[in-house]
């Protein structure tokens, strides 16, 4: 309540304060003015609040334009002017608001273009219609109805295209985040504000004197416009369009006229159309930027979305991946390594240790009477026996060494660095640890034996040639009388088993 109370006293009082400005930089006799702001204030409001609060802000404003107008004009005139002003910005507003998002602003080129059509263009042409009726009643002469209704017109389009945009922009900017402070970007905004200080007074006021070939007009302050709207944003650039038409009207009211005018009325329809080109093109081309720059962020939120998103999905893959390729390579029952995962790191410890001329071995054991297991005990109880004696053997092996599951009962190690004799005292702890090993399932007590063969790689073998040879070996054993160690080539280890 407190809330609406104070913008419809904002909306009097500023509505109020424009008028007075209005009416006092009146440039001719008759007291239309140059440039109308207050209508800039209602229509603004009338853009930024919804339009149960309309009628409120449209009764300050008729107060206001009555307390303005006060000693200039009968009572009942002023009172015309006020709803003819009331009627103008109602009009532009609601032809806007009913074609544009809820939230009017002016960031996008259909918004701005919307508000320019209906507001300037529009509302004000109509009500200049209406305001030089007024005039005419006023006892002005018939015959200067075209010029007051044009005079009129422009002066509301160009406070409407000045200030309204100035206004929805600063109030949508109080509504958001201050931007990052960056002292660079307050120099460059005083730098184009010292420039246009220092241009304007060439701008407006021609040279005299003889020197009449060279003479600067007003034009040359729309590159101050545009460095606004190219490097700034739509406030500064409106900011920059105010400051433009101050020193404009304020000339005039000095009657220092553009162009070289000599008459009043003349200097202010160039003033005022100088004034609305350039508002239209400086505030066209902010707008288009502001779209752009917000579509691009847009972009590139969706761009980062789908990256990160991509990313994810690569993370996922890539865990998968590393996990088939764990599953490929590993063996279901034991966990540890597989036949084929075996031939592959072997092929690879081969050729390192050919380079490097260091000995490798291979020892193949297979379990003894492994049948029995199955036939007495079962299927699950061989199981757990050919997982139980996976942690034993492995506590017996070095890091480097492989150790595979080569096929049912059979498994197979890769010895980098052994020779023979180291590997053959390797397999003859493993088959002791074998040895002592007890399994346990449900009630029973599994003991269980392995026969091993040992073979030295020599150095040219290819891999299954070394693997077959530890083979032999094995079979070897197995014609010992099993739970033995034998050697590739030159039969038993020292310390063999029993027969
Ligand atoms: P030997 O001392 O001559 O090696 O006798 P053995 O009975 O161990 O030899 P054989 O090759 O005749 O039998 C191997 C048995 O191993 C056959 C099969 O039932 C069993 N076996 C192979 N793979 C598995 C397995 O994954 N689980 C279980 N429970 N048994 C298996
Ligand atoms: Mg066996
Ligand atoms: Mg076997």
């Amino acid at each position: 309540m407190i809330q609406h109370i104070s913008r419809m006293l904002i909306v009097g009082i500023a509505y109020y304060l424009f008028a007075r400005v209005g009416a006092t930089y009146t440039v001719l006799d008759v007291g239309i003015s140059v440039l109308w702001l207050a209508n800039a204030v209602l229509l603004a409001a009338f853009l930024i609040f919804p339009p149960r609060q309309w009628p409120w802000m449209a009764l300050m404003a008729l107060g206001a334009e009555l307390l303005a107008a006060q000693s200039l004009f009968p009572l009942l005139a002023s009172l015309a002017f006020g709803l003819i002003n009331i009627f103008e910005a109602a009009l532009a507003a609601w032809l806007i608001r009913s074609s544009t998002a809820d939230s009017f602003d002016f960031d996008h080129i259909a918004s701005a273009s919307r508000f320019l059509v209906f507001g300037p263009v529009l509302a004000s042409c109509l009500a200049g219609l209406m305001g030089a009726s007024v005039y005419v009643w006023l006892g002005q002469d018939v015959s200067n109805y075209w010029s007051l209704w044009r005079l009129w017109w422009f002066g509301d389009a160009l406070g409407l295209l000045l200030m309204t945009p100035l206004l929805v922009a600063l109030w949508r900017f109080m509504g958001r985040e201050l931007p990052a402070f960056k002292p660079w970007r307050l120099l460059e905004l005083a730098a184009l504000w010292s420039v246009l200080l220092l241009i304007a007074p060439l701008a407006f006021q021609p040279l005299s004197g003889d020197v009449q070939e060279f003479t600067l007009t007003p034009i040359v302050l729309l590159p101050l416009g545009l460095w606004a709207a190219i490097r700034f944003g739509v406030l500064v650039t409106v900011t920059t369009l105010v400051l433009i038409a101050g020193l404009a009207i304020g000339y005039l009211a000095d009657e220092v006229y553009p162009y070289g005018s000599s008459s009043p009325q003349n200097a202010v329809w160039l003033t005022q159309e100088f004034l609305a080109i350039l508002a239209v093109v400086s505030i066209g081309l902010s707008v288009l930027l502001a779209e752009i720059r917000q579509q691009n962020l847009e972009l590139e939120k969706r761009i980062l979305e789908r990256t990160s998103s991509l990313a994810r999905a690569n993370a996922e893959l890539n865990t998968a991946n590393e996990r088939l390729q764990t599953l490929v390579s590993t063996d279901f029952l034991t966990g540890i390594a597989n036949r084929r995962s075996f031939d592959e790191n072997g092929m690879r410890i081969l050729q390192q240790m050919q380079r490097e001329g260091t000995p490798v071995s291979a020892i193949m054991f297979d379990l003894d009477h492994f049948k029995k297991v199955n036939d007495v005990l079962g299927h699950d109880a061989g199981d757990l026996v050919l997982r139980s004696i996976v942690a034993p053997v492995a506590a017996v092996l070095r890091p480097m060494d492989l150790f595979c599951r080569y096929g049912g009962e059979e498994f197979l190690l890769l010895l980098p660095g052994a020779d023979l004799e180291e590997a053959a005292s390797i397999a003859e702890r493993i088959r002791h640890t074998i040895e002592d090993l007890e399994v346990r399932y449900q009630q029973e007590s599994i003991r269980v034996t392995i026969s091993l063969g040992v073979a030295q790689w020599d150095g040219k073998q290819q891999l299954d040639q070394l693997v077959h040879a530890s083979d032999t070996a094995l079979y070897d054993a197995k014609h010992s009388g099993r739970n033995c160690v034998r050697l590739s080539g030159n039969g038993a280890t020292g310390v063999d088993a029993q027969t």
